[in-house]
């Protein structure tokens, strides 16, 4: 029996309840309070009509890990969302960085599907064989350390999957990185972008490593590129389990 913890760090998956855990949905309906970023609360407070909603900027990451630790001081259960699996470029490092500095010890991580999986299923079977991720923003990480990210996965043929792809202030991320990829890859790998998984208006597209670097992509898109073997039959994308020899 796992204890009961004062604050739980829920992913919601990609949008829709129906990729939601039921330990997800369990931590929602039993929590006080539901704290995170707008675009994410928005998605879910109708449901949860008698819960206090607590929404704020994507920024203030540092101050929202904090204000849970207080409420949680307070007696408050709390549930801190983000989408897709709150331990891939989500909440939960932050959380735990901010409660180990504040000596607090009730955090439970819900796991959830992330963009990868629930964007692959969409697409068909893209990541069959080892693949990566690899975010494009260099918010917090420098440029040149994602390009060298991205030609040593294109040096080791892994599937690649690209979070990120673009943000209100940065539009050419996908192009730089396809650039990158095109020093080494083929344009006519194959590639995916899906858009808005799991929520409205979702987008699935099959193009190539030469298309890709026009191709439309925000920062809800995900993308998928893949290794020498990937094909694509009856417009889904397959990469196989392993190599002919
Ligand atoms: N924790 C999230 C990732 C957050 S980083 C997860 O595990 O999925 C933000 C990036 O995730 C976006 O730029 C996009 O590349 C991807 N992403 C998250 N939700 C998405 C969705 N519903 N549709 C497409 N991509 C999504």
């Amino acid at each position: 029996m796992s204890q009961e913890k004062k604050i739980h760090v829920v992913r919601i998956g990609p949008g829709n309840r129906e990729n939601m855990t039921l330990r997800a949905l369990q931590v929602l309906q039993d929590c006080d309070v539901i704290v995170g970023y707008r675009t994410y609360t928005d998605l879910i407070k109708d449901q949860y009509p008698d819960k206090e909603i607590i929404s704020s900027d994507l920024i203030k990451e540092r101050e929202r890990c904090l204000q849970c630790v207080e409420l949680a001081r307070n007696g408050k259960k709390v549930a801190l969302i983000c989408s897709g699996d709150p331990g891939i470029y989500g909440m939960a490092s932050p959380m735990l960085e901010v409660a180990s500095e504040e000596g607090f010890t009730d955090v439970e991580i819900v796991p959830g599907v992330t963009a990868a999986s629930s964007g692959a299923s969409l697409l068909g079977a893209p990541i069959g064989h080892d693949f990566c991720v690899i975010s494009l923003s260099d918010l917090l990480t420098p440029w040149e350390l994602i390009e060298k990210r991205l030609k040593n996965a294109a040096a080791g043929d892994f599937n690649i999957v690209l979070y990120n792809p673009a943000s209100h202030k940065r539009q050419d991320y996908l192009k730089r990185a396809c650039k990158v990829l095109t020093d080494t890859l083929p344009q006519e790998r194959i590639c995916g972008l899906v858009r808005n998984i799991g929520r409205e208006n979702e987008e699935c597209r099959i193009t190539t490593l030469g298309q890709l670097a026009d191709a439309d992509a925000d920062m809800f898109t995900t993308v998928w590129i893949g290794n020498s073997q990937t094909r694509v039959y009856d417009q889904r994308m397959i990469t196989p389990r392993g190599y002919d020899k």
